[in-house]
């Protein structure tokens, strides 16, 4: 996977200090663990307060309540979902394909117009990984010339203590993402409540926390940039996805090409001081074109940008531009990508609909049923069908509701809860019934009741169904099935 390259570049000749089997990967197959040596500068910056911006809002939201409930809340247990005030439940289901498609073409779009810019800045396994996992790793085993020493020498007693240490910690870190997260399906209090009773008492939840931490502990502390290269299906959409105007990660290679030492006369801007691939997460070189591999962290841009000070030489030799602009070409603006404008269709048709399904879910479900048994019976001289009206609230409040049956002649409609409350979210079965001389029956009638609340009316229909007295002469109580 490692040599999988996008072919827009032309690839250079190797350089004699590019490694066999680029990348994580190397050319048997297994994995070269990549040491990333540390790297500051402007974008590495930024991207921390990305990080942690991110990160804290995720750790808040179950804590902030919107409309009384936590601003992202997944009840499974009850069914309901809470979103930024908005209430959904079990009925509204059929949203989440427009919520899916959207976030799709979104994605599309921002990677058609900044590359991967969502796996750099945004992704949890880059923001987890940067922003704790990473820092736990250089804390216990130092920088990446001492991890590396460390790792070519036989186990001793040092590297087993800080190799239990990092993974204790890692742990640790994952168990603590994995309450997060349980935060988001089980209310804070709840959580709270299942910290300080024993795994015995909530089983389920246990179960989940502790299958959570091993995953978070596993992709972030062990698979880690393997995820990324060998895993993740929007990675392999990379090449499908961007085209020659799409912002990447890149380098300039009229500028920089050939590489040579600062003395070598003749060289390009590269020094091939190798800088660039030593700070790479995923261990590839990126002066060999655009690769799958390459997840626009930026860290090789802040790396070559620090080699370019200390020589003295203009900064920008790896940069964000498009594959075209490091062709030296002019990019073409947005409204001239045909790509782009697809996208932007479709994005802009999701939204739409999305804003109409929206705009049209109403507040309450009603469905009337038929009682279980036989669809009618007669007693002394009257047919009887009993039903059952279903009724769900989908609001974050309580609702009156009232059922008013609509005239229909000969027809009797007995509701014995015309007015009922609903529970926020929650649902009532309400029995009715409707009777008829049987001597008037002359066919099966519609029946109809009105359902209203919080001034949102609906009507149920269904069929009141029976027999006439001529089909057969009624007795004090018989079923009909
Ligand atoms: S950091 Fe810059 S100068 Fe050094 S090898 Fe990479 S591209 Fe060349
Ligand atoms: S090539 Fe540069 S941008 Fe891409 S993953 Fe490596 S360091 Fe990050």
């Amino acid at each position: 996977m490692g040599n999988i390259h996008l072919p827009i570049l032309d690839q250079p000749p190797p350089p004699p200090s590019q490694t066999p089997g680029s990348g994580s990967l190397g050319t048997d197959g297994r994995r070269r663990r990549p040491y990333p040596a540390d790297v500051s500068g402007r974008w590495v910056r930024a991207r921390r307060v990305v990080y942690f911006a991110l990160i804290a809002l995720w750790a808040a939201l179950p804590w902030i309540r919107i409309g009384g409930h936590p601003a992202v809340f997944l009840d499974i247990e009850r069914r309901s979902f809470f979103l930024f005030g908005a209430t959904f439940n079990a009925q509204d289901i059929w949203l989440l394909f427009f919520a899916v498609t959207g976030f799709g073409f979104g994605l599309a779009c921002v990677t058609a117009l900044l590359g991967r810019a969502w796996c750099g800045w945004a992704c949890p396994q880059t923001v987890f990984i940067e922003a704790i996992f990473r820092p736990i790793e250089r804390l216990v085993n130092g920088p990446r010339n001492t991890a590396l020493e460390r790792a070519k020498k036989p186990p001793s007693l040092d590297s087993v203590w800080r190799t239990g240490l990092t993974h204790a910690l890692y742990v640790l870190a994952a168990a603590f993402a994995a309450h997060v997260f349980l935060a988001y399906f089980v209310s804070l209090p709840k959580l709270y409540e299942m910290i300080r009773t024993r795994p015995g008492a909530h089983p389920e939840a246990f179960a989940w926390m502790l299958g959570s931490t091993a995953l978070f502990y596993v992709s972030f502390g062990v698979f880690r940039e393997q995820f990324c290269v060998v895993m993740c299906p929007y990675g392999r959409l990379q090449s499908v996805l961007i085209d020659d105007d799409a912002l990447v990660v890149g380098y300039d290679e009229r500028r920089g090409e050939p590489r040579g030492k600062a003395k070598d006369a003749g060289r390009g801007a590269c020094v091939d001081c190798n800088r660039c691939v030593v700070v790479c997460p995923t261990g590839i070189d990126i002066r060999q074109g655009l690769q799958l591999d390459c997840i626009a962290c930026t860290a090789c841009i802040d790396a070559c940008d620090d080699v370019m000070d200390r020589l003295g030489q203009e900064r920008g030799l790896i940069r964000y531009d498009s594959l075209r602009g490091l062709r030296g070409e002019q990019r073409r603006p947005w409204f001239r990508r045909p790509r782009l404008a697809i996208y932007g269709v479709l994005l802009a048709l999701g939204m739409v609909a999305t804003s109409v399904a929206m705009h049209r879910r109403e507040p309450f479900e009603a469905n009337v049923l038929r009682l279980p048994g036989p669809p009618y019976t007669r007693e002394e001289g009257k047919l009887r069908n009993g039903f059952e009206l279903h009724l769900v609230n989908k609001g974050s409040a309580p609702a009156t509701f009232t059922l008013t049956p609509a005239a229909s002649p000969d027809v009797e409609v007995i509701i014995p809860m015309p007015t009922l409350e609903v529970d926020a979210l929650g649902s009532r079965r309400v029995p009715f019934f409707v009777t008829m001389e049987e001597a008037r029956f002359t066919g099966d009638r519609p029946i109809v009741v009105h359902v209203e609340s919080g001034g949102t009316s609906k009507d149920v229909t269904t069929r009141f169904l029976g027999a006439s007295a001529a089909s057969g002469a009624p007795k004090t109580k018989e079923v009909h099935q």
